[in-house]
């Protein structure tokens, strides 16, 4: 067996900001911590925070008048903000910066009376804060299908925003249709899909149809992640996503096998190892990094 390690892979700017974030937190201000949703999507690193007494809460409701509160990487809808200061609650704010341009560019063409379409996931915590900044003025649309029930004068402003974390492929093709639709639309290529998805989904492309299978290391819940194992199987590879090592199940090999393997935006590296020594220890496998482009942002955290 033959591996491809994806470079890059894991974490990205947005995630290592909000880790380091509460990290820093933990050690600067002590327990009891809450924490707004997961503060990335990734079981590993909730499970952990989780042990050491970091509460995650998925209401403002369950977060104690005066307590100590952070914001996750996929930001929040203005109203808990609001609230959160009714209640006197001491805020940290993780969101991931990439998040929160989108946020401001709500802010910006609803102020200028523009309807803005939004391309996203429902009920993902990042579109839910992203649409509560201006609720009366975005449409959410989710696949190509729904594009064909928008109904727009020519003379109505419209502009496309994104999920940071969509298949670049698939949005792309939705801003097709929708100009097409709608030749007044404004859209940028790629709209907000943010750099470390891009760089990811690349890495994909250019290396999975050198494999027979791919192993996508990330949660069930992150978007992110499975977007990865999504474009594996767009290219016809056998793609799984896996949490961990656990879930490799040793039957989907023979043994002489090339497997690429890379991990979503919030999947930690130890993880990504613990699936290659699974791999070298069973089928004597043999290691490769291969680069496809280089990662180099990086976010300071709010309490740096
Ligand atoms: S995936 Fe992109 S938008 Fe999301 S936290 Fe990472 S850098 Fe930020």
């Amino acid at each position: 067996m033959h591996i491809f390690l994806a470079n890059p892979r894991g974490f990205c700017a947005g995630v290592n900001m909000a880790i380091r974030t509460l990290e820093a937190a933990i050690v600067r201000f002590g327990l009891p911590l809450y924490v707004y949703h997961e503060i990335v999507h990734n079981t590993w690193i909730v499970e952990d925070f989780k042990s050491r007494g970091v509460k995650f809460v998925s209401s403002i409701d369950e977060t104690p008048e005066g307590s100590r509160l952070m914001f996750s990487a996929h930001g929040v809808a203005p109203d808990i903000r609001v609230i959160a200061e009714q209640k006197k609650i001491e805020t940290i704010d993780a969101t991931c910066p990439l998040v929160a341009k989108v946020h401001h560019e709500v802010l910006r063409y609803a102020k200028e009376n523009y309807t803005i379409i939004l391309i996203g996931h429902s009920g993902h915590d990042e579109v839910i804060g992203t649409m509560n900044e201006a609720p009366d003025s975005i449409i959410l649309v989710e696949r190509e299908s729904d594009i064909y029930d928008l109904e727009f004068d020519s003379s109505e402003k419209l502009v496309v925003l994104t999920q940071t974390t969509l298949s670049v492929t698939e949005t792309q093709s939705m801003i097709d249709a929708l100009r097409r639709r709608f030749p007044q639309v404004v859209s940028e290529l790629n709209a907000n899909i943010c750099y470390a998805t891009q760089h990811r989904q690349e890495a994909i492309a250019a290396l999975a149809p050198l494999v027979d299978i791919v192993l996508i290391v990330g949660s069930g819940n992150s978007s992110n992640s499975k977007r990865l194992a999504e474009r594996g199987k767009s290219l016809g590879i056998k793609s799984i996503l896996i949490d961990g090592a656990d879930n490799i199940d040793l039957n989907w090999f023979k043994g002489d096998e090339k497997v690429l393997i890379s991990a979503g935006a919030s999947a930690p590296e130890y993880v990504v190892q613990d699936c290659v020594k699974l791999l070298q220890k069973n089928f004597n496998a043999t290691v490769e990094e291969r680069q496809t482009c280089t990662d180099s942002l990086s976010f300071q955290s709010p309490i740096d």
